[in-house]
């Protein structure tokens, strides 16, 4: 199940941008929003907030050059554990 927006921030989404090749993919699957193409052609991330982490984008690209770290969100939202 994707997370909520709010677990997910934009260091969680990574574009490498050497890789990208603008074709579009990824925001065109992103129905959040989350990813457009800047002016030179280039993936970007322009809504990080709206972002569910579904995966859509990182399993699309042709070029593989979006990571969504899901781990890391959700250790970020981790309850503590205590000592016993
Ligand atoms: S799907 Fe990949 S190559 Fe295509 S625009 Fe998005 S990041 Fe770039
Ligand atoms: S993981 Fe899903 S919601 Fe997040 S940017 Fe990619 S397609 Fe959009």
């Amino acid at each position: 199940m994707a997370k909520p927006a709010a677990y997910i921030d934009d260091n969680k989404i990574i574009v490498k941008s050497q890789w990208c090749k603008g074709c579009g993919i990824c925001s065109a699957l992103c129905s959040n929003k989350v990813l457009v193409l800047d002016n030179r052609g280039k993936a970007v991330v322009a809504n990080p907030a709206a972002c569910t982490a579904c995966g859509k984008c990182e399993s699309h690209c042709p070029d593989l050059a979006i990571t969504v770290n899901r781990s890391a969100a959700r250790a970020k939202n981790m309850a503590p554990v205590l000592p016993a």
